[in-house]
Parts: C-alpha cells; structure tokens; sequence
C-alpha cells in the first residue's frame, strides 16, 4: 500500500525539520503537514499543509479520509516549561490529541503512529544516572505525568487492539532551524544565539545541571528508523530510552568557548531548575540499540560546530 504521511504540530521544533525530511524521502506531495498555526515559509511552500486543531476528532479524520492517510505522527503538544503554567490545558491537549489519533487507529483508519515521549517521564526517585529502560516512574512534572500515562495508553492500544504505535522518550532536542517551543532544555538553543550575538548568557539552570540532550538530525533519523522498523523489531510498545550526550551548562560553555574564547556564563535559576533536577542525567538507551539499531551520530563539540557555523549567518 502507499504510505502517506500526516503530520500533527509540523509548525514546531521538531514538526518543522521532521516535515522537510520525510517529504525528501516520500515526495512532498506524501507527506501533509497540520497545525493550528501556519509553519515555516520553507515548510508551506514545500507541500500541502492544513489548519488542524489537534483535538478535534472529526477533523483529523476528515484529513485521514481525505488525503488517504497511512502514517501519523503526533508532534502537537504541550512541553515541559509552558505545563507548569497551564497544567489543566497541557492535561488535555496531550491526552486528547493522543486518544484521537490512538482511536483512528484502533478503528482502522490508518496503519502506524508515532508519538513522542521524553525523559520527563522519569522522576525524582528514578536512579539518575545511567537511567534504565524500565526503573522507577514517578514524574512529578505535569508533562511528564502525561507523557507516562500517554506511554501506558500506548502499549494498552497495542496489546489490546493491535494498534502499531510506534514512541521514543526523547532527551532535550538542539537545533537551529526552528525556535523551541517552550521546554526546559531550550537553553542548550539560546545560548548559541546569545554567545554569538552578546558574547555572554545568562543561565536559568544552575551550574552542575546535567541533561541528556541530542542534536535534532539524530532525532529526526531515530524517529523514521523507528517507524521503518520491522513491527517484530519494536518490542517496547510503551516508549523507548534513547541517547546521545549529556552535559551541564558550564560543559557546553566550554566547547563555544573553543570558537568564541571571549564568552562568558552566569548563573540566574528560576522555576525550571526545579524540572531540571526531577530529571536523569544520563540514559541507557541498549533497548534501542539492540532491537532496531539505533546508533547516535553528532556529539557535544560536532554539535557546537554545526550551531555556530549555522546560526552566524543568521
Ligand atoms: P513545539 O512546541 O515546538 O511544537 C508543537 C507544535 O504543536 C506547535 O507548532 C503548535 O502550534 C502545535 N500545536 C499546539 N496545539 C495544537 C493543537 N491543538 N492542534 C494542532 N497543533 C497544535 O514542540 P516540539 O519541540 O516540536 O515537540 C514535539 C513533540 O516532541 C512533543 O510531543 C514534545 O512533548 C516532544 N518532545 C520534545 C522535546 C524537545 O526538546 N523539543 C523533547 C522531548 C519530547
């Protein structure tokens, strides 16, 4: 069967970059993008994209019928940060939007979905280094508390109905083509805009704060293996761990520092430090790399090199 691909949030961080990619692959007429806001010039322009409101079910599956949709993945959503402020509204928009597109499937209006977790799933009691695929879950974000829960409706789709969903619990995603959207590892991308414009950042992580974080291609290649691989091949139908590197804000300093020796760091932590230590410093993501493959590419300094060679001509 011809796959065609509907994206839901293709307007943000990830939807943004993840769109372009599998249009590359599919043929940009394959792939429809969707959100409530319009994306990108780059994106609009490179093929069809819709208004769709993430909570309405009947218009997600008038796109479905429509466009004959095969593949969905679900990038709409209400990250770490912005929950905190609105906790009710981020309740509903991550678990409504996932019911829906869990629902279509379970109905039999399209074959596979992906849906992203994220590390936020773990919490303060969950060992914090080298965190294990399974370990102790207790989140005590509200976007973490519904990425864990949308993880067990996932695998409870799955087992029950058959349902092919497909997840990853993404670390902290770094890129340069699109604003992030409002989580707590978003410093990781301003302080490259800072470093090259002011020569100095202020930090609202305090020093010492390890996260697991990854370069957005890396995430954007785990997201299509995962959903290439052989339905047999994806054991874990709640979400997978996967990683790339770790580090604090006085380690990534440290390697803009080797471009731009001159910039400086300081430390002014808010509301989101407290995220910050909920989460693990570092994960075990062999589940991954056993069952599908998954194998990082772009590290701490080779990340820094892409940012600021990308980001100076900005
Ligand atoms: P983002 O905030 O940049 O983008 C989300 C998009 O969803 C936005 O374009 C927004 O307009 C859209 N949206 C919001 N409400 C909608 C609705 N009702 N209907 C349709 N669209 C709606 O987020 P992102 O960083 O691209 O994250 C995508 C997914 O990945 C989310 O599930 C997020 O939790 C997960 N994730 C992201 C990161 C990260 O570092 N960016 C890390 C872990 C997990």
């Amino acid at each position: 069967m011809k796959k065609r691909i509907l994206i839901i949030g293709a307007s943000g961080q990830i939807g943004t970059e993840l769109t372009l990619y599998l249009r590359n692959i599919y043929g940009h007429n394959k792939v429809i993008a969707s959100d409530i806001a319009e994306a990108s010039a780059a994106l609009m322009e490179s093929g069809p994209f819709e208004i769709l409101d993430a909570m309405d079910y009947d218009a997600i599956q008038d796109i479905v019928i429509g466009y004959e949709i095969t593949d969905v993945y679900l990038m709409a959503a209400m990250l770490s940060a912005t929950s905190e402020k609105f906790p009710m509204k981020a309740w509903d928009l991550n678990m409504t939007s996932l019911f829906n597109v869990l629902n279509l499937a379970k109905d039999g209006k399209i074959d596979k979905i992906f849906w992203p977790s994220s590390i936020a799933v773990f919490g303060p009691t969950t060992p914090k280094r080298d965190t294990p695929q399974r370990t102790v879950m207790e989140p005590s974000t509200v976007y973490g508390i519904s990425k864990q829960t949308g993880e067990r409706w996932c695998e409870y789709f799955n087992k029950r109905y058959g349902v092919d969903v497909r997840s990853l619990r993404y670390p902290g995603l770094i890129s340069y083509k699109t604003q992030p959207g409002g989580g707590t590892t978003d410093y990781a991308i301003d302080i490259y805009h800072k470093a090259l414009k002011h020569n100095k950042y202020i930090s609202f992580l305090k020093e010492g704060t390890k996260l697991p974080m990854m370069f957005m291609d890396d995430a954007i290649r785990a997201t299509v293996n995962i959903m290439l691989a052989a339905s047999d091949d994806v054991k874990i139908r709640n979400s997978y761990n996967l990683s790339a590197m770790s580090f604090a804000p006085e380690e990534i300093t440290a390697s803009i520092q080797k471009h731009i020796p001159e910039f400086t760091i300081e430390y002014e932590s808010d509301f989101r430090q407290a995220i910050a230590d909920s989460w693990p410093q570092t994960i075990d993501d062999t589940a991954a790399r056993q069952d599908w493959g998954w194998e990082d590419e772009v590290d701490l300094d080779e990340m820094t090199k892409i940012m600021i060679k990308n980001l100076k001509d900005v």
